[in-house]
């Protein structure tokens, strides 16, 4: 409650009004006083300079005869009685040979500036001049000012200051204090019964201003409440309509509930007060103190999902979202919640499932990977047996089948790994590393290895290097391969004429190079619409395409998928008839490395350095054993064979190896275990560590990776080439 009015008032406008009355009256009556009073001066003075002038004028004749009869005596008793006048001071008749000279009243009045002198010569009947007579005047004294009627005037002026500081008190009264108490009362009224009476006044000064400006205060008022009520019926109407439960805390105590809430709350009547109390209690703690600290102002989340146990004993969640209001003029949290408890048991479900899916999917992985180790293993004798039969005498006939079993072996061979390359992809396993490389050398590599097919077809290769390209480059080497590869080669594919460019260049000049990969030909050209979907797996732009040029409908897939994982978006140009672009775009930061890092080895035998080594190979299968021999049969290099691990460490303990080939796949004791002892042994003997290059079916990169763990030096994937397994031996032989 506000203090009453009155004791706010320290000095009332009554006291300050009579206060100024009555300094208006002094102010008029010292100043009507002293204005009078200087003016009853002035004329009291003239009055007596005239009497002076008039006395001087009638005695002046009289003094001049006496004084003709040289008649001094009476001369002295006639000056003297002029100083009966009221104004004279001192009087001096003198003769004008200085026959005589009679004084009367005080000598000094004659020398004093302040009072009047008159003169006045004495003659008689016009002729010379026989003296002067001098007369000085006194000022008027405060009684005769009094008396020349000052007196009345003062008498006057105290009743006209009188009057006009009781008109001034009237006027205030009337015209300040009476609205100012109305304006007091209507506040007063306002402020205790809460009922708004506007002021009836009106005047075209300041109060008239004030009391209009506070009645339309009062309306506004009356208007703000109208809306604020309308808005409160409103808030209430949306509030018990919403299927969302609104509740409002204060304190931690509930001070509002709508209808939703007491109903996913299952609440029969009222909810209780302490309705934080029915959280789940590993959450209740945290939830309140998120509501003390929302209520500080602090930053807290404000939407959350939380466990709640109903009032009719089942187990909810719900997701609510909470603000700060301020609610009966206190700061409160509004917080609106929904039942979710459906969507919850969905999103549980969804979430079992999509293990239960990464689950079967790591097992079609698994079941892929075991899959390819069953047939690479004999792809990989039958493949080398080819390429043996190809170097022994065959006639016509024999080598047209053998050209035909290479190829359908190779088409196998590819066809299995592209379906464990998106396995790998799919399954997410795929891992992009960052190596050093020098593009020219992947240009080189690949065009080295198309050009054949190409000049089969009677098609042009052009491989094309943007100069200010970095000599080396840090990316996934293998994988870039992979992908140019696979375009250039679907290129040769379907162009009939003409022929196919691959192009590496450099797109901005960044710290990291953009570069970008392009493989264009003059083909057969994709149909617009087919365009987008031939990136799809087991796609290909049409069904007469299989016929015609074979395949299988992943290589594009697969493309996709690795430039996506290396950061890159591939891209189409396209028209039937018309050939094809394919580009995409890498960012591959530039390689600090020397070039010699980056030395390829070469791939004949013919060009390898230095004497024969010695090298042993672990390798429980005999026909890979045969195979490996047959390889290596005209290199100076020497071959000791061991059928499993445990063998092979006694071999290594007896003998210094220059390079071990080993199996991972084996019985008695498998190449990972073989590896480790191996290395172990190496720092028992004081040896120097020999590369081990591991042999192995599997494919996949944690294969690889398990293989490094083990000690091992390289992962050479079944099936190799001669070519490959040189090119190994070349890169350990230093
Ligand atoms: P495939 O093993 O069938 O070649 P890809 O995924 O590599 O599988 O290619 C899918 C389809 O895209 C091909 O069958 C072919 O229809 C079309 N295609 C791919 N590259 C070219 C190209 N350079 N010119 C014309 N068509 C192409």
């Amino acid at each position: 409650m506000s203090p009453p009015f009155k004791q706010g008032i320290r000095r009332s406008l009554g006291g300050k009004f009579l206060t100024a009355a009555l300094s208006v009256f002094l102010g008029c009556f010292l100043v009507f006083t002293l204005v009078s009073g200087w003016l009853e001066y002035n004329s009291t003075k003239r009055d007596l300079h005239q009497s002076g002038r008039r006395l001087l004028r009638a005695q002046a004749p009289v003094l001049a005869e006496l004084a003709w009869q040289m008649n001094y005596g009476l001369l002295e008793t006639q000056t003297r009685s002029m100083l009966l006048h009221p104004a004279v001071d001192a009087v001096r008749v003198t003769g004008a040979k200085g026959d005589f000279r009679i004084q009367a009243g005080p000598r000094e009045s004659f020398g004093d500036g302040g009072n009047l002198l008159l003169e006045a010569p004495l003659k008689i009947g016009g002729r010379e001049e026989i003296g002067r007579l001098r007369v000085v005047l006194r000022p008027p004294t405060l009684g005769q000012v009094m008396a020349g009627g000052l007196g009345e005037d003062l008498l006057l002026t105290l009743l006209l200051a009188g009057a006009i500081a009781a008109s001034a008190a009237v006027i205030q009264r009337r015209k300040i204090a009476k609205p100012l108490n109305r304006l007091l009362e209507s506040i007063r009224k306002a402020d205790k019964q809460h009922s708004r009476e506007p002021v009836d006044w009106r005047s075209d000064d300041e109060l008239g201003v004030v009391v209009e400006a506070y009645n339309r205060l009062l309306a506004s008022l009356d208007e703000q409440e109208r809306a604020l009520a309308q808005s409160e019926r409103l808030f209430r109407v949306l509030a018990e309509s919403l299927p969302a439960g609104i509740i409002i805390l204060q304190d931690g105590k509930l001070r509002y509930a709508n209808p939703a809430a007491r109903n996913i709350l299952g609440a029969e009547g009222e909810l209780p007060k302490d309705v934080l109390s029915m959280v789940h209690p590993d959450m209740r703690g945290e939830i309140r103190e998120r509501h003390r600290l929302r209520l500080r102002g602090e930053d807290v989340p404000s939407r959350y999902e939380m466990r709640v146990r109903t009032l009719d004993g089942r187990d909810i969640w719900v997701e609510n979202v909470a603000v700060v209001i301020g609610y009966r003029n206190k700061p409160a949290t509004l917080d609106s919640f929904f039942d979710i408890t459906g969507r919850k048991a969905m999103e549980w479900e969804l979430i079992r499932t999509r293990d239960e899916a990464r689950r079967a999917n790591q097992a079609k992985s698994e079941f892929l990977a075991s899959m390819s180790h069953e047939i690479r293993t004999p792809m990989n004798t039958m493949l080398g047996m080819v390429d043996l039969l190809r170097d022994s005498r065959l006639n016509g006939e024999q080598e047209e089948y053998v050209s035909l079993l290479e190829n359908a072996g190779e088409t196998l061979l590819s066809l299995l790994n592209d379906i464990l390359d998106l396995s790998r992809v799919e399954s997410g396993r795929l891992t992009i590393v960052a190596e050093p490389f020098d593009p020219r050398v992947l240009v080189d590599e690949i065009c080295s290895l198309l050009r054949p097919q190409a000049q089969e077809k009677g098609l042009y290769l052009h491989c094309g290097l943007d100069h200010s390209l970095p000599a080396a480059l840090l990316g996934d080497y293998h994988h870039i391969r992979q992908v140019l590869t696979n375009l250039a080669h679907n290129a040769i594919k379907f162009t009939r004429q003409g022929g196919v460019t691959l192009d590496v260049s450099r797109r901005e000049n960044g710290d990291i190079p953009r570069i970008r990969f392009t493989v264009s030909d003059t083909g057969i050209g994709i149909p617009r619409k087919q365009q987008t979907r031939i990136f799809d797996i087991f796609t290909q732009a049409d069904s007469s395409i299989t016929r015609e040029f074979g395949g299988t409908g992943l290589g594009l897939a697969i493309c996709r998928r690795l430039v996506e994982a290396m950061g890159g978006e591939i891209q189409l140009e396209s028209a039937p008839g018309g050939g094809s672009r394919f580009s995409f775009v890498l960012p591959l930061p530039r390689a600090e490395l020397g070039m010699e890092e980056l030395e390829e080895a070469p791939a004949d035998n013919a060009q390898m350095r230095g004497d024969g080594l010695r090298l042993l190979l672990v390798e429980d299968n005999q026909n890979n054993r045969l195979l490996f021999e047959r390889f290596l049969r005209n290199t100076p290099h020497r071959v000791d064979w061991a059928g499993d691990g445990r063998k092979a460490l006694e071999m290594f303990r007896e003998t210094e190896y220059d390079m071990v080939f080993m199996d991972l796949e084996m019985p008695v004791m498998d190449g990972y275990e073989a590896t480790r002892r191996l290395r172990a042994e190496e720092e028992r003997l004081g040896r120097e560590p020999v590369p081990v290059v591991a042999l192995t079916a599997h494919s996949l990169e944690e294969h690889r990776e398990e293989s490094l763990a083990a000690g091992c030096t390289e992962h050479l994937p079944k099936p190799y080439s001669k070519a490959s397994l040189l090119k190994a031996i070349h890169r350990h032989a230093a």
